[in-house]
């Protein structure tokens, strides 16, 4: 099936053209990118010119950022195109119901992806934890954001998210593995006095769960999610990769495919079956996040 790759930036170069390359199911048979190009592929500059050309392009996966993002989807889908959606799916809850409405209205797939649901030791951690009882959780993902979203000035503006960006990763994976659904009751934000979005954020939920994230660690970067149940603890490290049940690393992850193929291949199977997919519970936590933050004013902070 062939496949049309809409921003060529920083993850489509890194994750979604090799995985494209690999896969078995999808051909990129074109881009749309302002300047970004991929060698050998034909390129397009809007999104309009590129549905009008190629009818023979069923799918168009979305890997901009996600304000400008839902233009996009709307055209594909109203051009009667399946659409994959980067996370987070969109700048907010109500776009992407809309997006879900017309993807019904016309009989194509839409697939909001979660590519940390797709690491290796997040199946296995979810099968762990089914038939335990929680009593503590906490989430620390401390990344530093210049060497991630070097110059991407996005992240800080509106509609960006901020710290939320990585940190909806850790929630995509919480909001998988846990048995019940927890919701939020109280955050702390912390917004740089010169930018609109957070560069920390420390959450807590029902269910004695918290989380803590923060942009501005350098050296080793940390992707933990550490919980402790009535039968022995468990720990997610590396971003969902690596599973440790008592302090001891587990065997049993899943060293099948990395995330991205991971995605190309569940959308394929998504298309096949003529289903979508659009799980919005990691960003509800954002948005309520967004909603109840105290707000505090930190240091001003440049690229
Ligand atoms: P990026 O490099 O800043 O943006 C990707 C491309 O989107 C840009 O090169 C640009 O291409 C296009 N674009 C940017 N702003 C636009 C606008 N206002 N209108 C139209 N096109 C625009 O960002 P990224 O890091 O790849 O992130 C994109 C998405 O992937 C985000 O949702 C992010 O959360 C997600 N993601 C990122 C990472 C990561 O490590 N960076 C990892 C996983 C997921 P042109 O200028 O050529 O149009």
């Amino acid at each position: 099936m062939k496949v049309a790759l809409v921003g060529i930036g920083k993850i489509a170069v890194d994750q979604h053209v090799p995985a494209l390359a690999a896969s078995p199911d999808w051909e990129l048979a074109a881009t749309v990118s302002r300047s970004g190009t991929v060698d050998g592929v034909e390129a397009f500059t809007d999104i309009a010119s590129m549905l009008a050309a190629r009818p023979d392009i069923g799918m168009v996966s979305l890997a901009l950022p996600p304000v400008p993002r839902y233009a996009y989807a709307q055209a594909a889908l109203r051009a009667g195109r399946h659409v994959m959606l980067e996370k987070p799916p969109g700048a907010t809850l109500a776009e992407i119901h809309a997006l879900q409405d017309l993807a019904a209205a016309h009989g194509v797939t839409l697939y909001a992806t979660w590519h940390s649901r797709m690491a290796h030791a997040v199946a296995p951690a979810k099968a762990w934890l089914s038939d335990k009882t929680i009593t503590r959780a906490h989430i620390t993902w401390r990344e530093d954001v210049r060497k991630w979203h070097p110059g991407q000035d996005w992240v800080f503006e509106p509609g960006g998210m901020g710290v939320f960006d990585p940190g909806i990763n850790a929630l995509s994976i919480l909001t998988e593995i846990l048995p019940a659904p927890v919701h939020l009751q109280a955050a702390e934000l912390e917004f740089p006095a010169n930018r609109q979005t957070p560069i920390a954020a420390r959450l807590t939920f029902t269910g004695n769960v918290t989380a803590d994230f923060d942009w501005r660690q350098t050296g080793p970067q940390t992707w933990d999610i550490e919980i402790e149940t009535t039968a022995g603890r468990m720990a997610l490290r590396m971003g969902g990769n690596v599973l440790e049940l008592d302090g001891q690393p587990s065997q049993g992850e899943n060293t099948i495919m990395d995330e991205y193929p991971a995605l190309y291949a569940r959308m394929a199977d998504l298309v096949v079956q003529g289903q979508s997919e659009v799980d919005l519970a990691p960003m509800v936590h954002v948005a309520d996040a967004m909603t109840l933050g105290k707000r505090i004013v930190t240091d001003h902070f440049n690229f």
